[in-house]
């Protein structure tokens, strides 16, 4: 995937054991590892999802209204 963006020239991972942000450039893969704390890919999740949404459809993540109907 190529992405031209003049403003943002690093992609942000966040790592799940430790919670530190990595900051990758872009064109770089993702990190196999956390550099903080050496936790494996798994637990590494990105940050910002690039330009675009991929969203499906309308209305907003599923997700989202998933989680407001547990709270309930
Ligand atoms: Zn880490």
């Amino acid at each position: 995937m190529v992405v031209f963006l003049s403003s943002t020239t690093t992609k942000k991972f966040i790592c799940y054991a430790c919670g530190r942000v990595i900051e990758v450039p872009y064109g770089v893969p993702k990190p196999v590892a956390c550099p903080f704390c050496g936790a494996p890919e798994a637990m590494i999740h990105r940050l910002d999802k690039g330009p675009h949404r991929r969203g499906r459809g309308r209305g907003g993540p599923p997700w989202q209204k998933r989680l407001n109907e547990e709270e309930k």
